[in-house]
């Protein structure tokens, strides 16, 4: 008999479904920790191994076309198709091995980005049809920068595509600020950064009629990466009225019939986000926050041990000593996952996220 809330490998459909409906009963939101290689995603199935959680694992289009190598033409999309495709495959190999589950995920894909996820839909056609299940378990698309109406009009074709293989679709709505993976929102009229339960109502309405598999990246003054307080305000009371406004246009029972991702968080206030979770947040992204870790890992690991890094021979215990254990880059890159575990798993307790696969 299991012990566990839910079994171990990618999860995707119904599963995925009861997994959003377990955090928002439960009050918890699941990190999706953007990665951008083996040892970001290796670090990400640890931590949630050691706290018993599952966790969602995501690749933005510059993350898979890193994961591929910058080397790699990225013409057409080539490299960030294809670098998402091993990611996806490496997490589908080893989060059964790590035995935890894992929603895996594509971030951001604007309006110009759509070839990249057309070249994925193609590839996880076949493979759905080869394994009977998908290669992700969702993607983003954010066209929060067109008109609404081709906003979810765009995104509910897609949807369709995707829905047939058994996977989810993310969009947003409102602009997130600041910048991120090239996309500059620094100077954005600060209107747009709030949600109008509007808008979230008519895409609500819109994506019912594909399937209730879907969420909702919702602005409420969120911004990418970390700046000076002050710039914006955190209005997490939005996804509440937008809640309330789709209870009542559409006459639910559920109180928080949206599951809402929250963008833009590193740097947030934790009764922000804890105040966003209440409101029925499921998904937090994660990803300048983990990135200074990582870097911040290696960044003391050099400071600590710099004598024995100037050269491969010679050291301050003597002049003929190699120094080979300490620059060999498994040390090095440990060192850094072993600091961005610390920092995930500090963003699993603020979500409140921790040991939620155990009954
Ligand atoms: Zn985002």
């Amino acid at each position: 008999m299991s012990n566990k809330n839910f079994r171990s490998g990618v999860l995707y459909g119904a599963e995925l479904t009861e997994l959003y409906n377990h955090a928002s009963k439960h009050d918890y939101a699941l990190p999706a920790v953007n990665v951008i290689g083996t040892n970001s995603i290796n670090a990400v199935m640890e931590t949630a191994r050691d706290l018993e959680s599952p966790v969602i694992i995501q690749l933005s289009n510059g993350g898979a076309s890193f994961y591929a190598g910058k080397g790699l033409d990225n013409s057409q999309q080539k490299a960030s198709i294809y670098g998402a495709v091993a990611g996806a495959t490496h997490v589908h190999l080893l989060a059964k091995q790590y035995d935890v589950p894992v929603v895996l995920h594509t971030d951001h894909c604007a309006k110009n980005l759509l070839p990249w996820v057309d070249g994925l839909l193609d590839i996880g056609e076949k493979y759905y049809a080869e394994k009977g299940q998908p290669l992700f378990s969702s993607h983003m698309l954010d066209l929060s920068e067109e008109e609404l109406e081709e906003n979810i009009g765009t995104s509910k074709a897609y949807f369709e595509r995707m829905n047939k293989i058994d996977m989810s679709i993310e969009i947003e709505l409102g602009v997130t600020g600041g910048e991120e993976d090239g996309v500059d929102n620094t100077e954005i009229d600060s209107a747009r950064l709030y949600t109008q339960p509007e808008e979230v109502a008519y895409a609500y309405e819109e994506l019912m009629k594909v399937s209730p598999r879907f969420t909702v990246a919702a602005a409420f003054g969120n911004v990418h990466g970390v700046y000076k307080p002050g710039n914006v305000e955190l209005r997490p009371i939005i996804l509440k009225n937008s809640q309330d406004f789709v209870k009542e246009k559409f006459n639910l029972d559920k109180d928080q019939p949206i599951h809402f991702v929250f963008h833009g968080g590193s740097g947030s206030d934790l009764k922000d986000i804890r105040e966003a979770i209440t409101y029925g947040a499921i998904k937090m992204n994660i990803d300048t926050d983990q990135q200074w870790a990582f870097w911040d890992g290696l960044r003391a690991y050099e400071a600590k041990n710099r004598g024995y890094l100037q050269a491969q021979i010679g050291n301050p215990d003597g002049d003929d000593i190699p120094n080979k254990k300490y620059y060999d880059p498994r040390k090095w890159l440990r060192a850094a996952e072993d600091a961005f575990r610390v920092r995930l798993t500090q963003a699993f307790e603020d979500l409140n996220a921790v040991g939620k696969n155990k009954i």
